[in-house]
């Protein structure tokens, strides 16, 4: 069954003429996971933007389904009501904030309030202890302060807190060395099998050794130019963008 399709996306930053999305066509089954390789300034970031409803792109173009309807006119809190969360790829720092109330907010917000504070902060320390951060690390303002490395584990953690049903990760792999790259696919593997289909965006083949890939896609230039297994992901390494895509 289909949870996600992308047809024929056209977008472009609002109230400017630059059009970065060309024609993305796309679509992701119930429990799949897709990887989107592609190269830096080709629209990866954007695409995952305008799929999570930013409001800084406009679609000029095509449409968004989400199990069956239409979510191209939702906000973007509409869209991870109905259980839609991204990852970014550069987080942001919110100063005072404090990331356990950030947390606690968001699951309410997207899961209403049936469970408790208790039950939601035992479920937000076992997966803290898997990913094997500081003891302070929910006290601290979101983001604030933290190494690369801090921030990724956070965004991950986010993921597998609020377990939504589609997670688009945006250079989760970024910046991390080899003991976090294996922290962080051990939970995208862990997120996976709760249920949720899963949007990798890389660069590089070597997080995706770690996880079980449907399908992979080359991206340039705002669109989908070539799909395939996993064996493209090691073709991609091999030749490069530019050689992959003639
Ligand atoms: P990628 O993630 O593949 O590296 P991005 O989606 O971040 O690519 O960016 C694609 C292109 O669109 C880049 O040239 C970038 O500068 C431009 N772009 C993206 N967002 C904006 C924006 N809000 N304003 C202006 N240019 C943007
Ligand atoms: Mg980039
Ligand atoms: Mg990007």
């Amino acid at each position: 069954k289909k949870l996600l399709e992308v047809k024929n996306l056209y977008a472009s930053v609002r109230d400017e003429d630059i059009k970065i999305l060309k024609g993305v066509n796309l679509e992701i089954g119930q429990d799949e996971l897709h990887a989107i390789m592609g190269p830096n300034g080709s629209g990866k970031s954007t695409l995952a933007n305008v799929i999570m409803g930013n409001p800084r792109y406009k679609i000029d173009e095509g449409d968004i389904i989400f199990e069956g309807e239409s979510i191209k006119d939702l906000t973007s809190d509409e869209r991870a009501k109905k259980g839609i969360f991204m990852t970014f790829q550069n987080p942001y720092e919110i100063e005072g904030v404090k990331f356990n109330n950030f947390l606690l907010t968001s699951y309410r917000k997207i899961h209403g309030d049936d469970d408790s504070y208790k039950i939601l902060n035992e479920r937000i320390q076992s997966i803290l202890e898997e990913l094997v951060v500081s003891d302070n690390f929910l006290n601290r303002f979101l983001n604030v302060g933290f190494s690369g490395g801090e921030k990724k584990k956070g965004e991950i953690l986010q993921a597998r807190f609020l377990s939504p049903k589609l997670l688009i990760l945006d250079e989760i792999d970024s910046g991390l060395d080899v003991d976090a790259l294996r922290i962080v696919a051990a939970q995208i593997n862990k997120i996976r099998k709760s249920g949720t289909s899963i949007l990798i965006i890389t660069h590089y083949k070597r997080i995706l050794n770690y996880l079980d890939v449907d399908k992979v896609h080359v991206y340039t230039d705002g669109r989908i130019v070539r799909s395939g297994d996993f064996s493209l992901a090691d073709e991609v390494e091999q030749k490069g963008y530019s050689t992959i895509v003639r």
